[in-house]
């Protein structure tokens, strides 16, 4: 969404009011006031992808226009999720005039699917090569909210031959092949349970900086993050800062944030400060996955929004701060039924433990499975900033789980074998019991990617400033996957084994067997777990074009094809994508670099050195020189120290332009994304020492841009 306004989004109350919750939200129980019987079924079945006739479509249309114009909105759009990661939408008033009456102009045909320009988004070749028109089409299972003054419908955007160009269709029917799957599994112990789905809530990480300075720093505005800056005196050490005493102004504005974000139904939770000076998190009660995506999209632009009514700007980049810890966006996903059971729960009887260790298993079997597919959906050139810097997950995917759970594992790994059991021996001597406040026990342990924290897992390696989907879409293919397979092996074992329990049982040992070199509870930046986890089998990777790879692979396709969540094609145009936004973003990022070395960095070396240059010409100066080697002369020193580095960042500048001249030169986006990580980015590391090295030298108000120290210690 553009942000570019300042008045206060839907009309900001600055406190939380509870009885305000979603009143901007056009959510079940609105819908039953405003619609018959027979449009509420039709918009259910609508979920189920069953059509709805042209009259129902009206009605709906109707209510919601209605509804929609007595909360003051004045247009509707389409709300959808291209594969920029960002949001788009494109208002249209609500009316049509013909003969020069004023008549409704948003109907039912309008509702259910919108015809955007579809030429302007990243769709990985998708669109030359079939058909240039996209269309939006109404996702039901996430309601319409009012944004501002504007109708939103969130809506999937696929091309005029069904292909997915966005992230809702792909995750839709990654939910829809998990509830199949795992409807097979919960029967092993449950009956009566329709449907299950995924939950997520995300704790949002971000920096709050005074836009003053924001605007002053041409990189924070063009890249996200600073792309030079010496660390200051003062950095995260003392570690004061985390669960610190929230600043006023920071108050005021969470305070107004959540007012926001409860009216349009995001269940904001939590606020505190975070460990980097200046950072801090928010995160909602969890909620279905698809929701929970939407909101957390609607969050980030209320986040910038709300900050900039308050002075401050909201840096959602994985890294804006060399040195110090970066964002993250921790995914806390389980698996519920419509019946409320939580999956991942520890059980209160072994019955129900039993379904704990299945679904674990099952999770662990997929993480193993698709590590590299999950380390895929997170390579981004911002998150490559982040990952193994300062209490960020290292790159290499594998799942904590806590010594509890740890030794529960390992009991169950080594129960005896099969025939020595009867149907007879208790199931509660072979399933292991857990404390049931679980959640309390499990250590923390914040160097682990992906880790279970009672009740569900964290994946946590996810970036900031990430569309959630691309993971979370990983996540529950992968999770489907084991599921099915967890299902027919039971099946098969099941007329060879004692009990149910029993077959059950076994297939859990296997699976823990299988996937145990996914696990470890050791201290994942210890370099020691580099190697051990290249022993493993792992895959050990920070070559992000090579890293990307993967989603090319037979397992990938297989994955996705199968399911019926990605084709090939579209697999292979979501790959073109990511590898097309990795150049792009460098190549924004190195001419965005040089731009401040040459406006910037060295005009103010230059201006240095001539006062220096003036002041060695000065007679005290001259005499000086004549007693003492004139090299010995600290403003001599001075002086040469900065043409060293001039001239460090002058032949870098030479070797930037030349290099990007031939990067555009190569005829593949593939080859031109090894350049960018081989040569561009140690390229840009070394320009930036120098430039670092001239701010440490230069007499602070000489020095142009605001300071590391300026923009973290200065909102108070
Ligand atoms: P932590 O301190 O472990 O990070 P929080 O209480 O801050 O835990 O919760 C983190 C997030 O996890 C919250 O958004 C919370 O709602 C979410 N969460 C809790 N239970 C579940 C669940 N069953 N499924 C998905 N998310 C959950
Ligand atoms: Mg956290």
């Amino acid at each position: 969404m553009k942000s570019s306004t300042v008045t206060p989004v839907n009309g900001a109350t600055v406190r939380l009011k509870p009885e305000q919750f979603g009143e901007l939200v056009f959510h079940r129980e609105v819908m039953r006031h405003y619609l018959s019987e027979t449009a509420l079924e039709a918009v259910s079945r609508w979920e189920h992808g069953e059509p709805i006739s042209p009259e129902l479509a009206d009605e709906i249309a109707n209510a919601l226009r209605q509804w929609a114009s007595e909360k003051g909105a004045t247009h509707y759009t389409h709300w959808f999720h291209p594969l920029t990661g960002l949001t788009a939408e494109k208002h249209e008033n609500f009316f049509e005039v013909h003969r020069g009456k004023v008549l409704s102009g948003f109907n039912g045909s309008e509702l259910l699917q919108q015809e955007p320009d579809a030429s302007s988004f990243p769709s990985g070749g998708l669109r030359s090569t079939f058909e240039a028109r996209g269309y939006t089409a109404w996702d039901p299972t996430s309601p319409p909210f009012i944004y501002g003054k504007t109708l939103c419908i969130p809506s999937a955007y696929v091309s005029y031959d069904g292909h997915a160009l966005d992230y809702k269709t792909p995750l839709l029917r990654s939910i829809e092949a998990l509830n199949q799957t795992a409807k097979k599994v919960v029967s092993l112990f449950y009956k009566g349970v329709e449907r299950v789905f995924p939950t997520l809530g995300v704790e949002q990480e971000f920096f709050l900086i005074e836009r003053e300075a924001f605007q002053r720093r041409l990189d924070l505005r063009l890249t996200g993050r600073t792309l030079i800056g010496a660390p200051s005196p003062r950095g995260q050490q003392m570690e004061d800062h985390y669960f610190g005493s929230i600043p006023e102004r920071i108050l005021a504005f969470f305070e107004e944030l959540e007012a926001e974000a409860w009216r349009l139904g995001i269940p904001l939770k939590t606020r505190h400060n975070e460990v980097a000076p200046s950072q801090y998190e928010c995160a909602p009660i969890f909620e279905e996955l698809n929701v929970a995506i939407d909101h957390n999209q609607l969050l980030m632009d209320l986040l910038r929004r709300t900050a900039r009514r308050h002075g401050l700007e909201c840096l959602l980049h994985e890294k804006p701060f060399a040195g110090i810890n970066g964002s993250g966006k921790h995914n806390n996903w389980s698996l519920s039924t419509d019946t409320g059971i939580n999956l991942l729960s520890v059980g209160k009887n072994p019955r129900e433990n039993l379904r704990f260790f299945s679904i674990l298993s099952i999770v662990l079997m997929a993480v193993y499975k698709h590590a590299d597919l999950l380390r895929a959906t997170i390579a981004t050139p911002g998150n490559e900033h982040r990952l193994g810097g300062n209490e960020a997950p290292p790159a290499i995917l594998s799942v904590f789980l806590g010594k509890a759970v740890t030794q529960a594992v390992e009991a169950l790994e080594k129960v005896p074998e099969l025939p020595r059991l009867t149907d007879k021996t208790p199931l509660s001597l072979l399933v292991p019991r857990l404390p049931s406040l679980l959640r309390d026990n499990t250590d923390r342990n914040r160097t682990a990617p992906f880790a279970f924290t009672g009740s569900k897992f964290e994946f946590r390696a996810v970036g900031a400033s990430a569309h959630c989907a691309p993971a979370m879409i990983a996540l529950n293919a992968a999770v489907a996957e084991a599921m099915d397979r967890f299902a027919e092996e039971v099946q098969l074992r099941r007329s060879q084994s004692p009990s149910r329990e029993m077959a059950i049982l076994s297939v859990i040992r296997d699976f823990l067997i299988e996937s145990r070199p996914i696990r470890f509870d050791g201290n994942n930046y210890d370099p020691a777990w580099r190697e051990e986890a290249e022993q493993r089998g792992l895959s050990v990777s920070f070559h992000v074009p090579q890293v990307l790879k993967v989603y090319l692979s037979p397992a990938t396709q297989k994955l996705f094809g199968e399911r019926q969540i990605l084709s090939e094609t579209e697999l292979h145009a979501r790959y073109e994508v990511r590898i097309e936004r990795y150049v792009k973003a460098y190549g924004i990022e190195l001419h965005t670099l040089l731009d401040l070395l040459r406006s910037a960095v060295l005009p103010a070396a230059f201006e240095y050195q001539k006062e220096l240059t003036a002041l060695l010409t000065t007679e005290p100066m001259q005499a000086l020189a004549t007693s003492i080697a004139p090299e010995k002369l600290p403003q001599q020193a001075l002086f040469e120290k900065l043409q060293f580095h001039i001239e460090g960042i002058w032949k870098g500048i030479q070797r930037a332009e030349s290099l990007w001249q031939y990067i555009l030169s190569l005829s593949t986006p593939e080859e031109q994304a090894n350049h960018v990580y081989e040569e561009v980015r140690p390229l840009m590391e070394e320009m930036r020492r120098h430039a670092d090295a001239i701010e440490g030298l230069l007499p602070s108000e000489k020095y142009p841009l605001p300071r590391y120290a300026d923009i973290l210690f200065s909102v108070r």
